[in-house]
């Protein structure tokens, strides 16, 4: 890959936003207090609670499999479990370290279409069985924007939470793309956070712009009790945490956050109508945040690795996955279009 091409594979091959870039310099000033103890973590702390519209704990660790392990292991003891989609990231991306962190607890697979959990999967993975012998179920792990890039909807939020009510279950939101479920549903946070019945939120800032670091937002306060230990033993917590805290201050008091959302998925929708004009390659799933999963004929995946894009295609239910970032523009979409309509024309 050449230096500075752009790329499809996923958002995080992009690099920092400008807004946040700025606010790392900002913090680079001479000498301030380790370990989260600076103003500048202080005033990120207050930036979530803003945007949430609610008192709330935050913490920052380095990246989305430890927010994820670390806020599934503040439910779970290690004989319990975790009802997740058969995608979720925790299940396939994370190399178990959910249970590693929690010491044991065991992920469940919840049934439903489009990466998405359904209420009567999750009654069923509880309910079937209650004996000892099965690890008892605790924690609802949903992805917002999902693994096919997919959005739950308040609505659909609320059922799930009825039902985690119904059975003493907490619910933990995989946030790594939050900020673009947001975008995506023109919604405020609040609404398919703490208002549809989600404990703990890993918000993450990596494929929104940021160069690391992601936020544990706990809305269930009691869950945190403690939550900074486990950072400090798991290697998460930044001795220079500043660098990790002030880049969140840029994005969130700039509304950059949504902005770069927005325009990420808006590149995808200019992507995914580009390539329902090609009528050898095929759209998986409803694209409702920033990517688009296709089918296409082998001799179409090859061509396009020969010219030089690269994709997943293990990601999800197989397809290729194409994904947009912060910085994808319309002549970046238009490049790609034109590439795989050219390998169509080909037999
Ligand atoms: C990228 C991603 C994460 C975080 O992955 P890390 O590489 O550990 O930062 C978590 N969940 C989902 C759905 C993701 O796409």
């Amino acid at each position: 890959m050449k230096r500075g091409e752009k790329q499809f594979a996923s958002d995080n091959y992009s690099g920092i936003c400008p807004e946040a870039l700025e606010y790392l310099n900002r913090a680079n000033h001479g000498h301030d207090l380790p370990y989260g103890d600076d103003a500048w973590t202080r005033e990120a702390c207050d930036a979530f609670r803003d945007i949430f519209e609610t008192d709330c704990d935050v913490f920052f660790v380095f990246n989305g499999t430890a927010s994820n392990s670390l806020a599934l292991a503040s439910i779970c003891q290690p004989y319990n479990s975790i009802i997740a989609n058969e995608f979720a990231h925790i299940e396939t991306d994370e190399c178990g370290a959910p249970e590693f962190y929690s010491n044991g607890a065991k992920i469940l697979h919840g049934k439903g279409s489009n990466g998405k959990l359904i209420p009567d999967s999750i009654a069923e993975a509880v309910t079937k069985r209650t004996d000892i012998h099965y690890p008892k179920p605790k924690a609802i792990s949903v992805t917002e924007a999902t693994e096919l890039g997919t959005v739950y909807t308040q609505r659909e939020l609320i059922e799930i939470q009825k039902t985690a009510k119904s059975f003493s279950l907490k619910v933990h939101m995989d946030g790594a793309r939050f900020a673009n479920a947001v975008a995506s549903l023109d919604c405020r946070p609040r609404e398919i956070s703490w208002q549809a019945g989600v404990d703990v939120l890993c918000f993450g800032g990596t494929k929104n712009g940021l160069a690391g670091g992601e936020a544990v937002v706990f809305f269930d306060k009691a869950l945190a009790k403690d939550f900074a230990y486990r950072c400090k033993q798991t290697g998460q917590l930044a001795s220079k945490m500043r660098f990790i805290a002030a880049p969140w201050v840029g994005i969130l008091k700039s509304g950059a956050w949504l902005k770069n959302a927005e325009n990420s998925n808006r590149m995808a929708a200019l992507l995914e109508a580009g390539i329902r004009e090609i009528p050898s390659v095929e759209i998986m799933f409803p694209r409702e945040a920033n990517s688009v999963f296709v089918k296409m004929p082998e001799h179409m995946r090859d061509g396009l690795q020969s010219l030089g894009w690269r994709f997943y295609s293990f990601i999800g239910a197989g397809g290729i996955r194409f994904m947009s970032s912060w910085d994808t523009d319309e002549t970046d979409v238009k490049m790609l279009c034109s590439d795989i309509r050219k390998l169509s024309n080909v037999n």
